[in-house]
C-alpha cells in the first residue's frame, strides 16, 4: 500500500488538474497548454538539470507502446494472484526474470527471500439467525482457522475500540465482535483489520469479522493481513465481511433482533517458504556505484489478480528500463528495478533487500509504485530522521524543492505535482538508512473500492491510463539517474 499519510487518496488533486486544463484552455485556446503559463519558468539548477527533449522522447516512446499493457496481461491473466509461499508467485518470479532478462537489461538476478505461507483453505460466513444467508467473506491473512464445523455464535457489533472497552463484559464473552467501522482513510480504518482479533480475544470473543477496509462497493469483502497474534489471549479467528452485510447487521441489532453468525475457516499457516526479489539495472555509465532503486511489490493477495495492487506497479518499473534501454539513454548513475516479493503479508522482500546493499554502493533515491494504475498525478519525495521511521519535516521541505523543477519534465503529461507525501512500505527500510523514499502518486479514486479484493482484475486498468504511468515513472527514473548532482546534496 501506498503511504498511509494521504487523507482522502487524490481527490482534492483530481478535482484541480481538470480545473487547471480548463483555465489554461481558456486563457489560450489556440496555443499548447504549456505554453499558458503567465510567467516564464525559474531558471533550474545545473545540478538537477536534464535535457527535456530526452523527456519527451520518453514520453512519445511510452504513449506509443502497448508493451506494458500486454506484459500486465500475461501477469494477470496467465499467472492470477500470487500471495507469499504459492506456486504462482514462484511462476511470477521466473516471468518477471525472464521478462527483464529479454529486456536486455545488464544483469538480472534473484534475491532469495524467507516468506511465510498463510492458506486460506475452505472457508464461509453464514448468517444462522434471524435467517440463513450466506455472507460473502473473507479470512484474513494469519489468521487461524476454526474448529471443525465452525464456530456458532450471537454477533456483537461495535463501531471502535473505545466503545468495546466500554461494554460490560458478558456482552462481549463467548460471542463473535463484528467492527463496524466505516471507511475514512485506509490509515484510520486498517487498524480494526490488523488489531481487532486481538482486541476482541482480550475481551473474551471467540472470533472477529471486520467491515470491509475500503469504501461501499458492490457487497465485496477485503483481505488483507491481521496483526501477529497476542499470546496473553487465544488465538481467534478473524475475516472480513462486505460492508452492505455489516450495515444488515447492525440495522437487525438496532432493531433489537438477535444475530447469530455460523464462521467456517480452514486457514492456516505453514513452515516459511523462500520466494525472491527479481533485481535488473542498467549500469550507471559514469557513476555506476551510484543507485537509483525503481520498483513495486511482485506478490498480491489470493483473490482477484493483484492487477492494481501491485502487477501494475511492477510493469510500469519494468517497462520504464526497457523503453530507456530500447532509446539508447543509458543515464550516469546505475538504475536498478526491485520487484519485492512479500509485500502483503511480511515485507521481508524489502527487509532482505536494504540488508543486502552494503557500504560499496550508494543508494541515492527509491522510487515505489504502489498506489494503482489510475490517472497518473506526480510524484511524492521524503525524508525520515536516521534510524527512525518518523518524517524529516525540514529535510523533506528542502528535498521536495530541491525535486520541483522536475516536475517540467512532466507538465506535458498532466502528472506534474510533487509533494512531501513520497514513501512506500519496500521501500521503508532504504529510507530508514537516509535514502529519499519517493511514491509514485495516482489519483486513487477507485483504488481502496478494489484494493485486496476479487474485483482487482486487469478489466478494470485502464490501458491509456497505463501507458501515461509508465511515461511518467520513467522520466522521473531517468531524471534521477541522469542529473549531474543528487537529491540530497
Ligand atoms: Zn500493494
Amino acid at each position: 500500500v501506498p503511504p498511509d499519510s494521504r487523507p482522502c487518496p487524490g481527490l482534492p488533486r483530481r478535482m484541480f488538474v481538470p480545473g487547471l486544463l480548463a483555465a489554461a484552455l481558456a486563457l489560450a485556446p489556440a496555443t499548447p497548454i504549456r505554453a499558458a503559463t503567465a510567467n516564464p519558468a525559474p531558471a533550474v539548477p545545473a545540478d538537477v538539470a536534464v535535457p527535456p527533449a530526452d523527456a519527451a522522447r520518453i514520453a512519445g516512446a511510452a504513449l506509443a507502446s502497448d508493451r506494458a499493457w500486454r506484459r500486465l496481461s500475461e501477469l494477470c491473466d496467465g499467472i492470477g494472484h500470487r500471495l507469499s509461499g504459492s506456486a504462482a508467485l514462484d511462476r511470477a518470479v521466473a516471468w518477471a526474470r525472464a521478462a527483464m532478462v529479454e529486456d536486455g537489461l545488464d544483469s538480472v538476478w534473484l534475491q532469495p527471500v524467507k516468506v511465510p505461507r498463510w492458506v486460506r483453505g475452505q472457508e464461509s460466513a453464514t448468517l444462522v439467525e434471524p435467517m440463513p444467508l450466506e455472507l460473502p467473506m473473507l479470512g484474513l491473512g494469519r489468521s487461524v482457522g476454526t474448529p471443525k464445523g465452525g464456530i456458532t455464535a450471537p454477533v456483537v457489533a461495535v463501531s471502535s475500540f473505545d466503545e468495546m472497552a466500554a461494554l460490560p463484559p458478558e456482552r462481549v464473552r463467548g460471542r463473535i465482535v463484528l467492527w463496524n467501522v466505516p471507511f475514512t482513510t485506509y490509515g484510520q480504518t486498517v487498524r480494526y483489520r490488523s488489531r481487532g482479533a486481538n482486541e476482541a480475544s482480550r475481551r473474551g470473543a471467540v472470533a472477529s469479522l471486520v467491515r470491509a477496509i475500503g469504501p461501499t462497493g458492490l457487497r465485496t469483502p477485503h483481505t488483507g493481513n491481521m496483526a501477529a497474534y497476542n499470546d496473553s489471549f487465544p488465538r481467534i479467528p478473524g475475516a472480513a465481511l462486505s460492508a452492505e452485510d455489516t450495515d444488515m447487521i447492525q440495522r437487525l441489532l438496532d432493531r433489537g433482533t438477535g444475530v447469530k453468525v455460523r464462521l467456517s475457516m480452514q486457514a492456516d499457516t505453514l513452515p516459511d517458504g523462500v520466494s525472491h526479489n527479481v533485481i535488473g539495472e542498467l549500469r550507471g555509465r559514469e557513476r555506476p556505484d551510484e543507485i537509483v532503486v525503481v520498483g513495486g511489490h511482485l506478490d498480491s493477495w489470493d483473490v482477484g489478480q493483484g492487477a492494481h495492487d501491485d502487477g501494475g506497479g511492477c510493469v510500469i518499473a519494468m517497462e520504464s528500463l526497457r523503453l530507456l534501454k530500447e532509446l539508447g539513454l543509458r543515464p550516469r548513475r546505475t538504475l536498478r528495478v526491485v520487484l519485492w516479493t512479500n509485500e502483503e503479508n511480511g515485507a521481508r522482500g524489502a527487509k532482505a533487500y536494504a540488508d543486502s546493499i552494503g557500504t560499496r554502493q550508494r543508494h541515492v533515491a527509491a522510487i515505489e509504485s504502489d498506489g494503482g494504475v489510475e490517472r497518473v498525478v506526480g510524484f511524492g519525495f521524503r525524508l525520515l530522521k536516521a534510524g527512525t521511521d518518523s518524517t524529516d519535516a525540514g529535510a523533506t521541505a528542502r528535498l521536495v524543492e530541491r525535486a520541483r523543477p522536475l516536475s517540467r519534465l512532466l507538465a506535458g503529461i498532466d502528472a506534474a505535482a510533487i509533494d512531501g507525501d513520497g514513501g512506500g512500505t519496500d521501500i521503508e527500510p532504504l529510507m530508514k538508512l537516509g535514502v529519499p523514499g519517493i511514491a509514485h502518486q495516482t489519483t486513487m479514486e477507485r483504488y481502496f473500492q478494489r484494493h485486496h479484493t476479487a474485483a482487482d482484475v486487469m478489466s478494470h486498468v485502464d490501458p491509456l491510463e497505463l501507458r501515461r504511468n509508465v511515461a511518467a515513472f520513467a522520466i522521473m527514473s531517468w531524471a534521477l539517474a541522469e542529473m549531474p548532482g543528487t537529491l540530497v546534496p
